[in-house]
């Protein structure tokens, strides 16, 4: 036994063994459209719960009828509460002909190992009980009594301000089919545990000015559904060709890849708003799609200090109700790389190279390998053909100078 685990510290001594934060995504827009964001922490108990609840969640979405194109959005929330405990939740939206919400939360003590309980956080839950209940009622009045005794307060996240606790609706009986839900804030609590409270860093990075004349031939590189683990990748080999890219960022994913956002402005590339958890915007109420921008907006602001000023919506799908709700500019492309479904380099190649004009501006994904792949030699290409590689923002000034001339 000692062997082994002697064996075990050696192997983790060699490759570093990097206790890095990341964020599993997986979108796809085939016959349903999924947007499935959970965060991957390394610790192996709380991320095989996480991941097992994700699969048969989208197991069973699989196996629905829907008369409409059904939508699967799995968003989440990530919280160290102090050194030893994490809090996870897991926000589920299935949309059908109707909406069905749900949420899962993982509270984890890493010193014991252990899932916690609102219990093992909170001094006088009774007391607490009491006070949630008399909100319950009076925030969603169509709530039965006679259920709120059986109310259990499995569910819940903590943030910098508040401890939220979740309810079913059929627990409260309630006809509301959006997450029921009622914060309390910390300071009117006794906890069992220090919280850390994380100030945003407020460093404002600026898009570098390139050496682009009125003359060139322009194209903007896009990468939308990012941050993820290869983003680093395509930086990388953007800097090697002193190349630059737009990347439309999903904003539930941006605070574990501080480092790479940093790294997109200081290198010369700009970044822009994908919503917070990529839904269909075309079905969202005004306020619903306002808060998508929002979120994500100040996501960026807070690990950057940079705020966007262009968006990209998400399949593609919007209309002018959508655009008329913000000041952000709508962004297309004209050129689809379609990597996410061509998963090939050479398809990728032949999706964009015979397409790009002066002025393109490129569709392609960095939450995959397959751009990454087809990356280097469109750059090439694209530079032996004279093409200069500009944001999305520097390509519009140009071409406001194009026209003003
Ligand atoms: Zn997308």
């Amino acid at each position: 036994m000692k062997k082994i685990t002697f064996f075990i510290i050696v192997i983790c001594l060699l490759c570093g063994c990097e206790k890095e934060n990341k964020v599993e995504s997986y979108i796809s827009m085939n016959e349903e459209l999924v947007s499935i964001n959970y965060p991957v922490t390394n610790i192996n108990v709380l991320d095989d719960a996480v991941s097992s609840y994700v699969n048969q969640t989208y197991y069973n979405f699989k196996n629905m009828d829907s008369p409409v194109i059904p939508e699967l959005n799995i968003s989440y929330t990530y919280k160290e509460v102090n050194e030893d405990i994490i809090n996870v939740s897991l926000m589920t939206e299935i949309v059908t002909d109707k909406t069905i919400n749900k949420i899962k939360t993982f509270t984890y003590n890493k010193s014991n190992n252990k899932f916690l309980t609102m219990e093992d956080l909170v001094d006088d839950l009774a007391g607490l009980d009491y006070e949630i209940k008399k909100e319950l009622l009076e925030k969603y009045q169509d709530a039965d009594m006679d259920y709120l005794s059986n109310v259990s307060y499995d569910y819940f996240t903590i943030d910098d301000e508040n401890l939220t606790l979740y309810f079913n609706p059929a627990e409260i009986k309630s006809k509301h089919d959006e997450l029921i839900y009622i914060d309390v804030p910390l300071d009117s609590l006794k906890m069992l545990v220090d919280i850390d409270i994380n100030e945003g860093k407020d460093t404002y990075l600026s898009i570098k000015k390139k050496n682009v004349s009125i003359d060139d031939k322009v194209v903007a590189l896009t990468f939308d559904d990012g941050p993820s683990k290869y983003t680093d990748q395509i930086l990388d080999i953007l800097k090697k060709y002193n190349a630059c890219g737009t990347f439309f960022l999903i904003g539930n994913k941006v605070e574990f890849y501080s480092d790479t956002l940093r790294r997109m402005l200081e290198e010369g590339s700009e970044i822009g708003n994908h919503s917070y958890d990529h839904k269909l915007l075309t079905r969202l109420s005004k306020e619903a799609f306002q808060e998508e921008i929002n979120k994500t907006q100040m996501a960026i602001k807070k690990v950057t200090g940079f705020t966007p000023t262009l968006f990209r919506p998400t399949y593609g799908g919007y209309n002018n109700t959508l655009k008329s709700y913000t000041d952000l500019k709508f962004v297309l492309w004209d050129v689809d790389s379609r990597d996410w479904q061509v998963k090939s380099k050479e398809k990728i190649l032949k999706n964009v190279l015979p397409n790009v004009k002066s002025g393109s501006i490129v569709l392609m994904h960095d939450n995959h390998e397959y751009s990454v792949n087809a990356l280097e030699d469109m750059i090439e290409s694209l530079k032996k053909q004279g093409y200069k590689f500009v944001t999305v923002t520097e390509l519009l000034e140009l071409k406001n100078l194009r026209e003003s001339e």
